[in-house]
């Protein structure tokens, strides 16, 4: 195994802190001796990626959730696999090689093809980064990229069988799909499903061709995602059809099959901050694997999290409740004057809530909402503003809050999994807790990114009890305020 780092990382990273090493030995002694599933709980501040790169033997795919990670391989000079809509088509202008005539027939194309170099290169590199939900269809496909590899180490594993539901299953406009289907509409039992995909994908293929050949671009593309979830149905049991009012689901009922075919596939070594034992357990159904939990190199003292229960929201918060959550969360930013701060909101019904009454405070000229398509336009606003408190329910990943960009933030709810959705309905009580343990972890890890930063997490949300007992011990150990 080869841990010159500063190779590996192309000169970014100089040498190993002495606790990735014994991390390093640690997961490649259990890989030499055979382990087909090593899971590793390494809070913030470990250097995960740098890690991963380290023990990655040649064959390895490193597959991560969100698009920031991916940036952060990339930038150590990793070549990253990303999906065909990140591509410009250079035979055909104005449109992506999602769009492009070779996802529709084979095609002899462009040696400068972006799409086609960027696949070449993934494919001929020892090392490649791809995404959790490409890793699910190069695997269903059993591309040349797979093929080759023996390797898995999954980043942001927490992630892992959340995004290989989404890319197995599809979620998409009733009217879109009775095109497709050629009003062949499929049965909910769950049984017979299989049997419906089988007979109806002819269909959809000619379909897709036709809407292709009009010129119908995203309807053709959404036929190529619906043909990719019939062909999976035709191979692994357990799917449900879910018809809405405007959109219609086909999911997997049980996605840890998914995450055990994976598992015939690769070794796995599965990175997170917010893996454990039982998550594994509870959501992939494995019992088998080797387990890894590091202590959390940050000092507990620039990472408090103080528990000040206001109220508990839930579906049947009164108009009261809301006044009472609004009331704690601009005391805390009065608390915090001249600093950022974010303010977690889990649901845009929150967010709403709380934005209407913050915005008759003192404080409302710090606020800025961030919600839906606008969360990217309101985080640049943020970051241009001294003491601005960013608000909303989707800065709990896939954004780092480091240094002065956040110096205190609000969990104004705990994040429950929403059992609306149909992904979710099935969890028995232990996924549940876990999932939800796994999303706050989350969220406390946005504001503290080295050693020398400083983020005090405030926690409103009373229901905080319920959860703090099944707390991995870095975090249980950074609590300061025992209500
Ligand atoms: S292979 Fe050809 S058609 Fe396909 S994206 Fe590349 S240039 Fe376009």
């Amino acid at each position: 195994m080869d841990t010159d780092i500063q190779s590996l990382t192309h000169g970014k990273i100089s040498q190993l802190f002495p606790h990735q090493e014994e991390l390093i030995s640690a997961i490649t002694a259990k890989l030499w001796d055979g382990a087909r599933l090593i899971v590793v709980n390494a809070p913030p501040g470990t250097g995960k990626s740098v890690v991963a790169i380290a023990i990655a033997p040649s064959g390895t795919l490193i597959s991560t959730s969100t698009v920031h990670l991916q940036n952060q391989y990339a930038g150590y000079g990793l070549p990253v696999l990303k999906g065909r809509s990140w591509y410009e088509c250079s035979l055909v202008p104005n449109i992506t090689a999602e769009d492009a005539p070779c996802a529709y027939s084979q095609m002899d194309c462009l040696a400068s093809c972006a799409y086609k170099r960027a696949r070449a290169a993934a494919v001929s590199s020892k090392v490649t980064v791809i995404n959790n939900s490409l890793l699910w269809v190069e695997a269903a496909y059993q591309t040349p990229l797979i093929a080759r590899r023996s390797v898995l180490i999954a980043d942001e594993a927490h992630k892992l069988l959340d995004d290989v539901v989404k890319s197995a299953g599809i979620e998409i406009p009733k009217r879109a799909f009775s095109t497709l289907v050629n009003n062949y509409w499929p049965p909910t039992d769950s049984d017979a499903i299989r049997e419906w995909a089988r007979k109806v994908m002819p269909t959809v293929r000619a379909a897709t061709q036709a809407v292709y050949r009009k010129g119908q671009l995203r309807l053709a593309a959404v036929g190529r995602r619906l043909l990719f979830t019939l062909s999976s149905i035709t191979r692994y049991a357990g799917w449900q059809f879910i018809p809405g009012d405007d959109s219609v689901m086909i999911i997997p009922t049980d996605g840890s099959a998914l995450i055990k075919e994976i598992l015939t596939r690769f070794k796995i070594v599965a990175m997170s901050a917010c893996i454990t034992d039982d998550f594994v357990r509870t959501h992939w159904g494995i019992d088998n694997f080797e387990y890894i939990e590091t202590r959390c190199y940050y000092p507990p003292q620039i990472r408090p999290i103080i528990f000040l229960p206001a109220t508990a929201i839930d579906r049947n918060a009164t108009a009261e409740d809301y006044d009472r959550l609004a009331e704690a969360v601009c005391n805390l930013i009065r608390l915090n004057p001249s600093k950022r701060g974010v303010v977690h909101t889990v649901s845009a019904h929150l967010t709403h809530e709380l934005a209407a009454r913050l915005g008759n405070t003192d404080i409302a000229g710090r606020i800025v909402i961030g919600i839906g398509k606008e969360r990217i336009k309101a985080f640049s606003r943020f970051t241009a503003i001294p003491d601005a408190v960013l608000v909303g329910p989707s800065f709990s990943e896939g954004v780092d809050f480091a240094g002065d960009l956040a110096r205190f933030q609000v969990v104004a709810k705990i994040p429950f999994p929403d059992k609306t959705d149909p992904r979710i309905a099935h969890y028995s009580h232990g996924q549940y807790m876990s999932a939800t343990i796994s999303a706050f972890i989350q969220m406390y890890g946005r504001g503290v990114r080295s050693p020398d930063d400083f983020c005090v997490t405030y926690v409103v949300d009373s229901n905080f009890r319920m959860i703090r007992r099944f707390l991995p011990e870095w975090v249980k150990e950074a609590v300061v305020s025992h209500q």
